[in-house]
């Protein structure tokens, strides 16, 4: 097809592509021959990559000489190969974080022994008593739920069980050194920890039943000095459990550790900044009809606030840990890390997007391109996926998909940069992939494949329906390097090799 008028510079978002993943998304024929035999959307994994992530995290705790485990939270992705992958690590350095009676029952099945589970989030009854019964260590979300777990042990002669509690609501003292103000979000999970005393009372009531290994928090936020405040919280609070004779060793962090989607800083800065422009009307549009992530234009005044992803991050995952341990605590004025140090305590996270990180890819097929009405020059690009199927838009993470061209086809010869739309599979006006122009280093043909980089975290799986009957995207997992890439189906990868041990 023509292109539109001249665009002006294209505003690229490039996603951060590290090996594996980057060779991977030179394989273009095999990724071609992929999704010919397995459809479109396809879920591609690097299961050993999860395994480096891992070992990213182990290593920022041995910079700081500090014990405990990195434990995957599932919720990021519902696939067997990353859970199966991470079983056969170092059982002392590697758990999973469930929420779900479904998730912790694919643990199990997936080899996790019960000692490396964590359960987590608000529990049904089925949930907590499979828990107990395995063994599992249960993160308790409210004092309720400490109740209604002591009393199925009891009912069920179930073993005593592990506990930590979460908690939450945490105040920056008022004789914070800094006198920085540091503001917290509310949450729905956890208990407020002014009324840890009366959670700690449960528990000794209920020590026939349950033993308290630590205290834990999770805050979904980017904001260190909120997660410093939060964790000498916890410390503070270990030391009241100590005093009453209790012998806590976890402090459990959570996850939010995130993960830098863009490459390019320079990139980030001026696509946002060009996008508040846009809402402003002092350049052309950005977004399909004028949405604007949260930023709306009131009489020539820029309002509200940007609801996205910070997508370049200057640290994330392992190197956001390091900077929290590294923080001086609020009130001691000491790094976190040598409280932790000083105090023996084990140090537990639970990295779910940040352990993900690099660890994927979806595919869809580019099914037609066509001008987006008689009087637009917008043009969109409708490609063989729904919204549900990458839901990178619904988390707010801007990022531009990589273009494979069909192997042998033909090459546009004025083929230049254009901005596109993304559409989907379904007939909803807002089945949109994308609701920003998405910058291309050429117009796309079908038959080309659009790669969306690194979605393990949440982009899978989390949103993924069957409306209309649309195929949901099926997931396999590759290992190798090079053009040497091996595949198969994620319900048939185990961490084994057919003919022998894994390289
Ligand atoms: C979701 C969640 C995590 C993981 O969060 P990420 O932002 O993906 O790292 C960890 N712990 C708990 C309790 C959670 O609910």
């Amino acid at each position: 097809m023509e292109r539109g008028p001249a665009v002006r510079a294209p505003l690229y978002l490039q996603p951060r592509l590290e090996p594996p993943l980057s060779s991977l998304l030179e394989a273009a024929s095999f990724l071609h021959s992929l999704a010919d035999a397995l459809g479109s959307p396809l879920n591609v994994l690097l299961p050993d990559r999860i395994v480096e992530n891992a070992a990213g995290f182990r290593g920022v705790y041995r910079e700081h000489h500090l014990t405990g485990r990195v434990y995957f939270a599932h919720k990021a992705n519902q696939a067997h190969s990353l859970v199966r992958r991470l079983t056969a690590t170092d059982p002392a350095a590697v758990g999973i974080d469930v929420a779900s009676l479904g998730e912790l029952r694919h643990a199990l099945e997936c080899g996790f022994t019960a000692d490396r589970i964590m359960a987590t989030g608000p529990k049904d009854r089925e949930f907590l008593w499979l828990a107990a019964r395995t063994g599992a260590c249960v993160n308790i979300d409210s004092p309720a739920e400490l109740e209604q777990l002591a009393g199925l042990i009891r009912a069920y002669d179930l073993p005593r069980a592990d506990v930590l509690l979460r908690l939450t609501e945490f105040e920056a003292s008022a004789s914070a050194a800094s006198g920085a103000r540091v503001l917290f979000r509310r949450s729905r999970f956890g208990s407020p920890v002014r009324e840890v005393d009366r959670l700690l009372d449960a528990v000794d009531r209920h020590r026939d039943a349950v033993r308290l290994t630590g205290v834990a928090y999770h805050l979904d936020t980017t904001g260190v000095a909120e997660k410093a405040v939060a964790l000498e919280s916890c410390i503070t609070v270990m030391d009241e459990c100590r005093a009453r004779g209790m012998d806590p060793r976890v402090i459990d962090i959570g996850g939010g550790f995130g993960v830098g989607y863009v490459a390019d800083a320079g990139q980030w800065e001026h696509y946002t900044t060009e996008l508040a422009e846009a809402v402003l009307g002092t350049r052309p549009a950005l977004t399909w009809r004028g949405h604007g992530y949260g930023l709306r234009n009131e009489g020539g005044t820029l309002r509200g606030a940007q609801a996205l992803y910070p997508a370049h991050r200057p640290t994330a995952g392992p190197g956001y840990l390091d900077e929290l341990l590294a923080h001086t605590a609020p009130v001691s004025g000491r790094p976190l890390g040598t409280l932790l140090l000083e105090h023996l305590y084990d140090l537990v996270c639970e990295p779910g997007r940040a352990l993900v990180d690099q660890c994927g890819l979806t595919l869809a097929r580019v099914l037609d391109v066509r001008r987006a009405g008689a009087d637009s020059d917008d043009v969109l690009v409708r490609l063989g996926m729904n919204a549900g199927d990458v839901s990178l838009e619904e988390h707010g993470v801007l990022v531009d998909p990589v273009l494979l061209p069909r192997p042998g086809a033909q090459q546009d010869a004025d083929g230049g940069p254009v901005g596109v739309y993304l559409a989907g599979n379904l007939c909803l006006e807002a089945d949109l992939i994308t609701r920003r122009k998405v910058f291309l280093p050429r117009m796309p043909h079908p038959g080309d494949l659009m790669a969306f980089a690194n979605t393990a975290g949440y982009a899978m799986d989390f949103h993924a329906h069957h409306a209309q009957r649309q195929p949901v995207a099926r997931t396999v997992a590759v290992t190798g390097e090079g053009d040497t890439w091996r595949w198969c189906l994620d319900e048939e990868y185990w961490p084994i090799t057919r003919g022998g041990p894994v390289s």
